[in-house]
């Protein structure tokens, strides 16, 4: 009786360190390619509502250096359970894409936002990890175009250049795969807050769900298919969930974006996730977005 006991109690030890113990999370970024995201701001609202989740250890790391030397750029990948990244910057050494390479199959999370799958096109490993990306002069051989039509996966190989986005405009999402621990609970359908519809990606797609999509208005540059939006994808042992939302402050403080963000990093750190849907989650006809987070802007929530 003694021993069971015992056992209880260090069940329950264990139990408890593991539940007080935060997630082990690294926010990768650096000086932006493209003039038009504001990527320091981009990791000041993402930090925060990680860390209002009080599940995440938040460290940021910038890379390159001011000097944009890699030679001593080492972040010890191995001791996170998670890279989210919001770095859409230099090609990076092959030393450090091995180490990468390595962290992901061994059983590494990673989240990219955005504009960080517009980076790496020409690193194969980082291809197949977001399944899809744009721009950087992607086309047919970086994979075919991926979509939804009439509520299937398809691909177009046919070549053309990869990423388009219209006019940012507030757009409905629709989810795919409503059993994914990321999307449990979420409504079929949410108006997404003012943001850019990214269409026409181009990628491997191999182990990749499709976890929601939204269609891309023919009127607004669209493609008239329904276009991935947020992805989850395995590398080796590794997670990835790859969100195309999340251009600026207004698109970041959408409560849609920042429930699947939360929820997709604990997944590709944990693969579970233990958070619950907010009371205020945007509905099919209705946009729900933060004021604080959008504020961060200083040049404010000006859509609204
Ligand atoms: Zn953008």
């Amino acid at each position: 009786m003694k021993r069971v006991w015992l056992a209880l109690a260090a069940l329950l030890f264990w139990n408890g360190a593991v539940m007080a113990r935060p997630i082990k999370l690294m926010i990768l970024d650096g000086a932006s390619a493209a003039a038009y995201h504001d990527w320091k701001l981009g990791t000041q609202i993402l930090k925060r509502e990680l860390e209002e989740t009080g599940l995440f250890d938040v460290t940021v790391v910038t890379v390159p250096p001011a000097d944009g030397d890699f030679s001593n750029v080492n972040p010890d990948f191995a001791q996170y359970q998670v890279v989210v990244s919001n770095y859409d910057s230099q090609d990076w050494p092959a030393t450090l894409k091995t180490e990468f390479e390595t962290y992901m199959k061994n059983g590494g999370g990673l989240v990219t936002v955005h504009g960080a799958d517009n980076a790496f096109p020409d690193w194969s490993a980082f291809n197949e990890m977001t399944g899809i990306g744009g721009w950087r002069k992607r086309d047919a051989p970086a994979g075919p175009k991926w979509f939804y039509d009439n509520g299937k996966l398809e691909s177009d190989a046919a070549p053309g250049p990869a990423g388009l986005h219209g006019k940012r405009k507030p757009f409905r999402i629709t989810a795919r795969a409503p059993a994914h621990p990321i999307m449990r609970g979420l409504p079929t359908e949410w108006m997404h807050a003012t943001d850019e519809l990214y269409t026409r990606l181009r990628g491997p797609g191999k182990n990749m769900t499709v976890l929601a999509t939204a269609w891309a208005d023919p009127a607004n540059r669209g493609t008239g298919h329904d276009e991935p939006m947020l992805l989850a994808l395995r590398y080796g042992k590794g997670r990835i969930f790859h969100t195309t939302l999340g251009h600026d402050a207004v698109a970041l403080s959408c409560v849609g974006f920042i429930t699947t963000f939360q929820r997709g990093a604990e997944w590709a750190a944990t693969g579970k996730v233990t958070q619950k849907v907010p009371k205020t989650f945007p509905t099919a006809d209705t946009v729900s977005y933060r004021a604080d987070l959008a504020a961060m802007d200083p040049e404010g929530p000006t859509e609204f």
